[in-house]
């Protein structure tokens, strides 16, 4: 299995001379076995130029599955630009948590409402799928096993563990530590005080995610925050890289990719971020990767180095 990163960055997309070497557009990775069956982790604006890449090898029309960690912007906003939605005999399984009441479908399909763009969901070529997540409770996408567990975000998020090639690869993201409740009221107020119920909620929480993670070869995390940005920003439900190596070490992890890079990040400070946090995974028995747009990510037993595809970075 290998790990294509089409798009690194959190919140919105940062294109521009600043941004070159890490990248701007926000989170897409593409997960491929080693018989060529891919699946696809949020639909960013790093998923419009895999529909591209997809376009030039003549592969529109196979079936992908789609797995979304949450339906916030810089997660969806690539769909209605992707081009196998645009292709007759696409299909398209999109897998995500349904966050109220309303059906999945509806709330995928407002992406593309007449307001936003000018062609629905309904009228473009593709067939659509749409398949509700629930945490703890695995499923087959293809020849991938993939087991989705909950994630501490306002309004929810899923991560999801998946499996193939006798390997495995946990996607984090986006997600904040687990040491304060997320859900709405906190996220206009800031944290509030926690209750008994809300520290073993909390708890329960840590503990089954550090079971998703256990033993996986590759996490890719949620480290859109600095530390100092954290302690300023705690209730925006997101992890620093000082996070991200606490909950993996000692799990049987061979390495962490820093991920969902804060749009305020250029690369000379991405640069500082990756020196400092490669050097405190040396200490922690951890390799730390930072991602970079274009980076692919050989996973598993005889893998290669990471290296850039062909054509990518500056
Ligand atoms: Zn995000
Ligand atoms: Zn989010």
């Amino acid at each position: 299995m290998q790990a294509v990163f089409w798009g690194v960055r959190g919140s919105y997309p940062t294109p521009g001379p600043d941004t070159v070497r890490y990248g701007g557009n926000t989170a897409c990775v593409e997960l491929t076995s080693a018989s060529g069956e891919r699946v696809i982790i949020d639909a960013g604006t790093g998923l419009a130029r895999l529909g591209d890449y997809l376009a030039e090898q003549g592969e529109l029309h196979q079936p992908l599955d789609l797995l979304l960690s949450h339906l916030h912007w810089d997660h969806i906003q690539g769909l209605p630009f992707f081009a196998p939605c645009h292709h007759p005999d696409a299909n398209l399984s999109i897998h995500a948590l349904r966050p109220d009441a309303v059906k999945l479908s509806d709330i995928v399909r407002g992406v593309a409402r007449h307001e936003f763009f000018p062609v629905a969901l309904d009228d473009m070529a593709a067939s659509f799928h749409f398949h509700e997540v629930h945490p703890g409770r695995a499923f087959g996408a293809r020849s991938f096993d993939v087991r989705p567990f909950r994630l501490n975000h306002p309004f929810g998020a899923v991560g999801y563990r998946v499996i193939a090639d006798g390997t495995s690869c946990a996607y984090v993201c986006d997600t904040a530590p687990f040491d304060l409740l997320l859900h709405k009221k906190h996220f206009l107020k800031g944290p509030e005080p926690l209750s008994a119920a809300d520290r073993r909620s909390l708890q329960r929480r840590k503990a089954s995610l550090l079971h998703a993670i256990a033993g996986c070869d590759t996490v890719i995390y949620d480290t859109h925050y600095t530390q100092d940005e954290y302690a300023r920003f705690p209730h925006y439900g997101h992890s620093t890289p000082d996070h991200a190596l606490d909950m993996c070490a000692g799990q049987g992890i061979r390495r962490v990719v820093l991920f969902h890079h804060a749009p305020n990040h250029n690369d000379t400070q991405m640069d500082e971020i990756d020196a400092h946090y490669r050097a405190k995974g040396d200490l922690l028995g951890l390799e730390v990767v930072t991602a970079r747009e274009g980076m692919v990510l050989p996973m598993g037993p005889g893998r290669r180095a990471p290296h850039m595809r062909p054509g990518t970075g500056p």
